[in-house]
């Protein structure tokens, strides 16, 4: 990989003659290793000692629910040491594939000497980007602060899905389901139990999943998502869900560390990825103990930079309260501002992934001179044109 890796600079083995244009390497079978995590992990994350072992984290979160947040943090900044030396992917915020993507696109135009290349803008309505705001819910405690969540994400004109744990510490009732969409809200699925062992034995992993697909339709949702970002992409085929929320884009602060190196949604088989592009709320209070949105606005302004996904996790268990919702709020002010200002489309996931859906079936053709967009959910969809500037691409809508 040509940028952050920090390995052999493949660049240098690219040829660009006539007409042609060709890669030492095969382009989509390196994209979808980096979506799917399949990367050599960084030295340090082989040496976290016994606190990595899957024994101590099972037996940590068998005790977590009894363990204060000083316990609990204490503990994760031992299990997490080092983090800051992790050099792939890239902190806070990876754009590998996107990078890969327009250096083999600027070539290609470069070798054919072609101005500039139509495509499909990436989001409707010429948004410049997409924002998405979810909370987990995980115990009964931040159960009964989500009517308060939704009013305050409402006061600042932002709609969000609800991750509800089917076999959790909570009741999942028809009503509680009905009162959140009520309210313009979206639920979606949260792993089975939380218990952490959801991708631990495949066996087990499939009598889950086929209890989550049957809850899925149940609930009428649409979207899952893993406790603890756990993930195991290679058994997705399992799930019958349309699209999954648990792969993180740089994943240094979570229990399984990686990381998708994109801002934009991906298809792993049928399941639509929509990955996790900033950092939780709990770790950005708790592990980098920051109560002001700095950290929040550098990744937004890194995702935004290649108009991509900026994904959110507040939990109402623990940010509706004190400096942590004082910065809740002033995220949710910044995403506001965003949206009048620069464009941005805040948007429901499941919203996300319908318009991602449609873009992935739109072609753009050429009729009289003029280019336009053939597909379902066209209305919404406008010709961009990338073009050379330099050594890089801008776009222009
Ligand atoms: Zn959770």
């Amino acid at each position: 990989m040509p940028t952050s890796a920090g390995c052999d600079d493949a660049a240098e083995g690219v040829s660009r003659s006539a007409a042609v244009v060709g890669l030492p390497f095969d382009l989509s079978e390196i994209v979808d290793n980096l979506h799917r995590e399949r990367y050599p992990g960084d030295g340090h994350a082989q040496k976290r000692g016994i606190l990595s072992s899957r024994a101590v984290q099972r037996a940590y979160y068998a005790v977590r629910p009894w363990l204060g947040v000083p316990v609990r943090k204490h503990l994760q900044r031992a299990f997490l040491r080092n983090w800051e030396r992790l050099r792939f992917p890239q902190w806070p915020v990876d754009t590998t594939v996107e990078e890969l993507l327009e250096r083999v696109l600027w070539l290609c135009m470069a070798a054919r000497k072609i101005e500039r290349v139509p495509f499909v803008w990436f989001w409707p309505e010429r948004a410049s980007g997409c924002a998405m705001v979810t909370h987990d819910v995980e115990t009964k405690a931040g159960l009964e602060l989500v009517p308060e969540i939704i009013e305050i994400d409402n006061a600042f004109g932002i709609k969000s899905s609800f991750q509800l744990i089917p076999n959790g510490a909570y009741t999942v009732s028809p009503q509680l389901l009905e009162s959140i969409r009520a309210r313009g809200c979206e639920v979606g699925i949260q792993d089975l139990s939380h218990d952490g062992n959801l991708f631990d034995d495949h066996d087990r992993f499939r009598r889950r999943a086929a209890t989550i697909n049957r809850l899925a339709r149940e609930y009428g949702a649409s979207g899952f998502r893993a406790g603890r970002l756990y993930r195991n992409t290679d058994w997705y085929g399992e799930l019958d869900v349309a699209y999954d929320m648990s792969v993180p884009n740089v994943g240094h602060l979570e229990a399984q560390r990686g990381g998708c190196c994109t801002v934009f949604p991906y298809f792993v088989g049928e399941v639509l990825e929509l990955p996790v592009t900033t950092s939780q709320d709990y770790s950005v209070f708790h592990i980098l103990g920051d109560y002001s949105i700095d950290h929040w606005k550098r990744q937004i302004a890194l995702i935004f930079e290649k108009h991509g996904l900026a994904s959110f996790i507040v939990h109402p268990d623990y940010s509706m309260k004190g400096r942590a919702l004082e910065a809740y709020k002033q995220l949710l002010g910044h995403l506001a501002e965003l949206r009048s200002q620069r464009m941005v489309w805040t948007a429901l996931p499941q919203d996300v992934n319908r318009w991602w859906r449609e873009r992935s079936q739109m072609r753009v053709t050429r009729r009289n001179g003029v280019d336009e967009i053939a597909g379902p959910g066209r209305d919404a969809a406008s010709v961009a044109y990338a073009s050379m500037n330099g050594d890089r691409l801008s776009y222009v809508v």
